[in-house]
Order: C-alpha cells, then structure tokens, then sequence
C-alpha cells in the first residue's frame, strides 16, 4: 500500500497529523491510488495568511541579509539529510523516476547554497550625475510577501527557486503548490520549520502553504497586500494571471509552457546528439517545461538517425519507478493527459504522420494509472499538433536541407522557451547563439533543451511569459530598486539645465 508509505515519508519528513486530513483525496500517478487527504485553505485562511505574511515582512525585511542568508543555509542543510526520503516522495506524487526525484532536491540544496552567497551580494550601482557635488546611487530593498504558484511537474524545485531568493532578499513566501501535488509542499514546509527552529528568531508566517487548487491561487493573485507573484503553469494560467495583476499593478514572474525544439546539422556528433535528444524528450515522461518536442534534422544524416532514435524509443525501459532503477519513463500525471496526448496523436496521423509508439503499457498491472510508450512522429511539415505544447512525451521529427530556413521554422510557434543545435560547425552553433538565431530564453548548443543548472537566470520569452528565475541577476525581481541622488554641496544645480530662480 503506497498509502502507508507516504504516511511514513511523512512522518519522518516532520509533517503534522493535524494537517494530514480533509476532503481532497491526494493520489500517486504511479498506481492511480489514493495516497492521503487535505483540507483546502478557505478564503478567510487565504487572507489571515497573507495578513501573518505582512507582519512577518516588517520584521524580516530589517534582518541584515546575510543573516537572512544563515536560515537559507540552514535549510539546505535540512534538505541535504532529507534528500533521499523526500525525492522518494516526489517519485510517488509526481511519477518521476528515482534519480530524477532525487536530483529535484539536490536542485534545491543548490540554490540554497547560491542564495546564502547572494545574500552578502545583493549590490546596486554608484552612477556618476551631471550636476556638481551629487552622488547618485541604487539602492535594493525587499519588495513584500511573495505569493509562489507551482505546477505538478516540479513539484518542490520551483518553489525553492523562488523562495531561496526572495528570503534572501527580505521577503515571505506564500505557496501556493499544485493541487496534483500537495505532499511534498508540506515536507517542504515541515523542514523548513525545522530550518527556523534552528536559525532562531524568525518571524511566524515567513513561509507559508495554502493548500487548494485554482480558486486559492486566484485569491492569492487578487489580494493587494502580495506584491509579487511568481506563478509557474501553463500559458492558459499564465494569461489569466498576468491579466489579473495587470489590473492591480503588480509584478509578476511567469514561467509558462513551452514548445522547445533542437536542430541536429550534417557535422554534428551523432552518437552524443542522440543521448542528448533521448534524455530531453523522454525524460520525466516528456512531462518538464523544457521537454524537447520538436527536432529539425538535416536530410543528409535524417534516415540514419531516425533509425537509431525509432530503436530507443522501442527499447526504453518504461514502468514504476520504484519497482527498478533501469527504468527511465514513469507514468503520466493522470488519465486527463494520457487523453490530450491521444488527441494530439491522432490529429498528427490526420496531418500525415508516421506515428512509432504512444500505446499505453502497463494497463493490466495498473488501470488506474496511465502508463505510455513515448511518441516518435515523423511528420511532413510543422504543422497541426506540431505548432503547440501537448505535456506528453511526443517528439516531432521534421527533415530540413537549409539551415535558414530550419531556424525560421524552430522561431515560428507561440513559446520561447528553450532550444539546442548540435553541430561542430562554429559558423553554425554561432549563428543558432545569434540575435539572428534562436529566440528562446535558453539557447544551447551540444546539449538537449532540458536540464538547466540553477546558476543562470531560467524563463523564456512569447508565451512562456517573460519571467526569469534562479540564478544571474534573476533576485532583482524580487526586490523593489530605489534610485537616490544626494547633493553633498551648498548649491541647488538643476537636471538638464533648467533655471528655476525664486527671491
Ligand atoms: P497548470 O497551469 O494547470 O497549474 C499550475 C498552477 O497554477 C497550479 O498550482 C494551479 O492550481 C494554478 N492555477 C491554475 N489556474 C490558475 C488561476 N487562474 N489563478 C491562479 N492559479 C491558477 O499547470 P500544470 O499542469 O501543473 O503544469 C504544466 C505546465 O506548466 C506546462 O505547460 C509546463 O510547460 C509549465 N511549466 C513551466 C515551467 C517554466 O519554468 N517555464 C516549469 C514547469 C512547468
């Protein structure tokens, strides 16, 4: 019985009782069974959070940084002796295979570790002004309580991206997890606590979970004391998010779908280059952000290539994950995808597709769970189902002969999210890195779309929304930039000239 397993993973990680029941049921894509069950925050529990989260700012906001830095050092900490029980958990909410649940924790350890050294780095400029005796300079200060909203896929990674920055930089959080993955917020929650205790002095309501699912999220965007939300999910979330903080003036970190694509050219390194396409399109059962799900391959290498990919794709151990460490494709989130990738199967057949695998496997083991053999589609153009994101291992594969024209085609879909080349032609990889290249946030060459290290700023541009998070300069988003001008002499010169005499 999972159901009894997660109870002990739940213990261990620190979870109370009293927040391990209520009427939404919680289950494991592994089995389709149900693993525990919540209750939902109310509207009135959503607002007296964000109201702790207030108090809680005034207070965290005057704590020097690095020793807000200390409490995020401490819960990497936390999270280094929990990284096997918790990536455990993430297996069985989320599906992914074991060395995948376990590296989204080691993810987290490492922004942790990047924001402890943030935290004596949090710098702004000195700016030379145009008037004499007058010194101009940035100053960054915390913005307020941060409302983070997650999608199923990374179930706890996303939120440490935020919250290891925004604590860092003076704010509480308030955490909204999906509603497909609730269990491993509040482990997460539960080591965090424990990170506290430890640190000492933190303020109640500095980081938060509201249990629920969209209604919560909505109240979390609607309320005008969050001045920040970051909010990860699909476009369709993200456009009505944006809409919503628009209408209020608030700030907004969107990190939405995408429809990531890699062009393999004539020089490449094959053998590399199909490792390479494998892990991006089969991993995580096609199911993370940055899936790879559009391949652009050069005419004179196309047969032989495809050949070789068709025989991974036949070959690649799918399964339950914890049944074997050999297996590398876990199940979908649940019966609602398995169906939408059906649909974009079958519209891609009517577009002149020749379809290898996306059956379902596994069915008689497990009925309530949905378990599939990932999709290879060789189609005739970019077209139909090609043109937009289905959260499904489906790899698209279209020939091209002129590398112009490939790059036009890889640019010509709504998302901008991440996007690769393999070559070992440098006018080419060049060209791909160019502004006349690739328009996505993440632009790699040799190396699939997928698999970011958190130490360069993550997001994408169009539909993906904008937003960047992790590492670079990404913390700015999180802080409020004050520009001050001080004059150190006894004249009052004005900008730009202007004369303003008075008697
Ligand atoms: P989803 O959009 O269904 O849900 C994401 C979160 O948004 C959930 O917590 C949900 O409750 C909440 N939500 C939904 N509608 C809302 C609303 N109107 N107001 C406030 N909150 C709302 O996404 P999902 O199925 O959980 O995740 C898959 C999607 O997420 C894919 O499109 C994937 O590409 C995207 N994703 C993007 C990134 C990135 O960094 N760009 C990372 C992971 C996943």
């Amino acid at each position: 019985m999972l159901a009894d397993e997660v109870a002990s993973l739940l213990d261990h990680l620190g979870v109370s009782p009293d927040r391990r029941h209520g009427t939404r049921a919680v289950r494991s894509p592994l089995t389709g069974e149900t693993i525990a069950h919540l209750e939902d925050a109310s509207s009135q529990g959503v607002a007296e959070t964000v109201a702790h989260a207030e108090a809680a700012f005034r207070q965290w906001r005057s704590v020097p940084p690095p020793r807000r830095g200390e409490l995020v050092r401490l819960l990497g900490l936390e999270l280094r002796d929990a990284k096997d029980v918790l990536g455990r958990l993430v297996t069985i909410e989320a599906g992914k295979i074991v060395s995948e649940g376990r590296g989204e924790v080691q993810e987290m350890i490492d922004i942790c570790d990047f924001a402890v050294g943030l935290s004596r780095q949090l710098y702004g400029l000195t700016i030379a002004s145009e008037r004499p005796n007058h010194r101009m300079m940035e100053q960054w200060h915390p913005l307020g309580p941060t409302g983070v909203i997650t999608s199923f896929n990374f179930p706890v990674a996303v939120w440490s991206w935020n919250a290891a920055l925004a604590l860092v930089c003076g704010n509480p959080v308030i955490w909204k997890p999906s509603e497909k993955t609730p269990l491993t917020a509040l482990a997460v929650q539960a080591l965090f606590e424990r990170a506290a205790v430890k640190a000492g002095n933190i303020p109640d309501g500095l980081c938060t979970v509201l249990i629920g699912g969209r209604d919560v999220g909505e109240a979390l965007v609607n309320d005008p004391r969050v001045p920040l939300i970051s909010a990860t999910g699909s476009t369709a979330m993200g456009r009505e998010v944006g809409t919503q903080l628009a209408r209020r003036f608030a700030r907004g970190i969107l990190e939405l779908g995408g429809n990531n694509a890699s062009i393999v050219c004539p020089s490449a390194n094959l053998d590399l280059a199909l490792r390479a396409i494998a892990f991006a399109a089969i991993g995580t059962a096609g199911q993370r952000c940055t899936t790879l799900r559009r391949l652009f391959v050069h005419d004179s290498v196309h047969d032989e290539f495809v050949a070789k990919l068709t025989r991974v794709y036949a070959s690649v151990r799918i399964g339950d994950p914890l049944a074997s460490d050999e297996v590398l494709v876990g199940p979908l989130i649940d019966e609602a995808a398995f169906e939408t990738m059906q649909c974009a199967l079958a519209e891609a057949r009517a577009h002149g597709a020749r379809i290898h695998g996306g059956e379902r496997v596994e069915e008689k083991r497990f009925p309530n769970a949905y378990y599939v053999r990932p999709a290879l589609v060789e189609m005739p153009a970019q077209t139909g189902p090609v043109l937009r994101e289905t959260f499904a291992p489906i790899l698209y594969v279209m020939k091209y002969t002129d590398l112009n024209a490939a790059i036009e085609q890889h640019n010509a879909v709504a998302h901008g999210l991440s996007s690769s080349i393999f070559s070992t032609d440098m006018r080419e990889v060049e060209k791909f890195l160019s502004v006349a290249g690739s328009d996505c946030g993440i632009v790699n060459a040799n190396i699939g779309p997928s698999g970011a290290e958190i130490g360069g700023a993550f997001g994408g541009e169009k539909e993906t929304g904008g937003g960047r998070e992790a590492g670079s300069d990404a913390w700015k988003a999180y802080m409020r930039r004050a520009t001050s001008t001080v004059n150190y002499g006894d004249d009052l010169p004005l900008a730009q000239g202007v004369r303003f005499d008075i008697d």
